[in-house]
């Protein structure tokens, strides 16, 4: 038996439903673009986050991971009332009592329920286990009380959640691609018309391999930085006369720059515009099957996000400068960073060398050594029991 179905069954006393599960996310290329109504090419990884559920015959929440040290919590719905209680609290069951909060919210009839969460998707490791979590119990509440929502709708809803009942600012990226992601595909993403392009990504085909290189550091700078490029963005789409830096073609980069008075808001428009042209770039060579030449634009990109956008940290600079010494045709920051991970793009005989680089290299920093996985692109959310 499904080793979280046995678990609910021990903690709830009944057998679940169903168990429904959604993976965690690495973006490939097009970061800090999804608030500026740009392009992103995130994939599903192969980790993923399991609920298992079974309807309630009263208006209850029952709450439990086997992730965190405790018993289950016990909420009711009267409590998730959206017109009474616009946030929720702080702490790990915001997230699935938020996803109950937006479907109500949407006034849609959903009911009590019981829930067990496991995950081997790394908690802030930049590796979206926040959207693997609710984007599973969204699956499971939804299916169990037959709301028709799924893939980019159900993304929304999820992002509902963590926008306006847990209080994070994030975009959709993260949501779209753990909902709707497919094996051996990267998801490249338009975030203001949400159109999803599949993209062929067979990396083992060519000889080759993604390495996630997780820095387990997460600087206390990340929330009020991201809040302010998101401020200087949008200030600088304002000054441009665009409703957002979407709609700044790359070609007019130059003269959009030299209209702009403020020389940390040009930076932040670069970063964005050149990321923008990146995702572009990427999908290019994916298609045409040159996936070593993805490489050399994950390395421009993360030293736009280093140098234009200020949101790398020590460790991720060493993590990619290393990884590239090392013989990777290319490394980058991937999330939002100010920690989480990094991904390479490398050669599959080279694991090893080009991990005991890394590894060595942070040892000698006084770093704590990165946790090294690999990222295969995966398929989204789905029932799996
Ligand atoms: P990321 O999404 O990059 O992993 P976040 O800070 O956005 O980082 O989300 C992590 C939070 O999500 C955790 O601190 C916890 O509250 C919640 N969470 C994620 N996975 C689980 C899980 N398996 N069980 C309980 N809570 C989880
Ligand atoms: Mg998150």
């Amino acid at each position: 038996m499904n080793r979280t179905a046995q678990e609910f069954r021990d903690l709830y006393g009944r057998p679940p439903e169903g168990v429904w599960a959604a993976p965690g996310r690495v973006n490939l290329i097009g970061e800090h673009t999804d608030y500026n109504d740009g392009f992103a090419l995130p994939f599903a990884l192969p980790q993923r986050t399991e609920v298992a559920a079974a309807r309630r015959t009263d208006r209850r929440l029952g709450l439990h991971s086997a992730d965190v040290p405790s018993g289950v919590v016990t909420l009711d719905l009267t409590d998730l009332d959206p017109d009474r209680t616009p946030r929720g609290p702080a702490g790990w069951t915001a997230y699935p009592a938020g996803v109950v909060w937006a479907l109500l919210e949407a006034g849609l009839p959903v009911g009590g329920v019981d829930l067990h969460v496991r995950s081997d998707v790394p908690a802030g490791a930049g590796l979206s286990s926040s959207a693997a979590l609710e984007v599973a119990t969204a699956l499971a509440l939804t299916e169990l009380y037959g709301i028709p929502l799924r893939g980019p709708e159900l993304a929304a809803l999820a992002r509902r959640a963590e926008n306006a009942y847990v209080g994070v600012p994030c975009g959709v990226m993260d949501q779209t691609a753990s909902a709707c992601a497919t094996e051996g595909h990267a998801l490249r993403l338009d975030t203001r018309s949400l159109e999803q392009r599949h993209i062929p990504f067979d990396c083992a085909a060519s000889g080759l391999r993604l390495l996630v290189l997780d820095t387990r550091v997460k600087h206390d700078l990340a929330d009020g930085a991201y809040a302010e490029r998101r401020t200087s963005c949008h200030r600088a789409a304002d000054a441009l006369g665009l409703p957002a830096l979407r709609d700044l073609p790359y070609a007019d980069l130059p003269e959009a720059l030299s209209r702009l008075a403020d020389p940390i808001g040009r930076r932040r428009v670069r970063h964005v515009v050149t990321e923008n042209e990146r995702v572009r770039r990427v999908e290019e060579e994916l298609r045409a099957g040159r996936l070593r030449a993805v490489g050399p634009l994950l390395t421009e990109g993360h030293a736009s996000l280093r140098d234009d956008y200020e949101v790398s940290c020590p460790e991720l600079d060493l993590a990619v400068a290393t990884a590239n010494a090392a013989g990777a045709y290319g490394a980058r920051m991937t999330g939002g960073g100010f920690g989480g991970s990094a991904l390479a793009l490398i050669d599959a005989d080279a694991e090893t060398e080009i991990t005991r680089a890394v590894v060595g290299a942070f040892t000698a920093a006084g770093f704590t050594p990165p946790h090294v996985s690999r990222a295969v692109p995966s398929a989204g959310a789905g029932r799996i029991v």
